[in-house]
């Protein structure tokens, strides 16, 4: 017995498709880096039709190995 799963209408984590306002629907999304920043990068999702900004992602980075210590006060 097979038991395969349903594809989920939506994915919370990793957003493949989202909702467009200008398409009146949802839209599979592109996400390209919008910036860097010092503790990580912010994505920005686009709509692969017609292009709008939909959403933004903020990833957080692994601290870089020089502030893994503490600084004491
Ligand atoms: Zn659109």
């Amino acid at each position: 017995m097979c038991a395969r799963q349903a594809k989920p209408h939506f994915e919370a984590l990793t957003a493949s498709e989202l909702y467009c306002p200008r398409c009146g629907t949802a839209q599979p999304v592109r996400e390209r880096l919008l910036l860097v920043l010092p503790r990580g990068e912010l994505h920005e999702y686009r709509c692969a039709v017609c292009g709008d900004s939909l959403a933004t992602r903020e990833t957080q980075s692994a601290a870089p190995p020089g502030l893994i210590g503490r600084p004491r006060h």
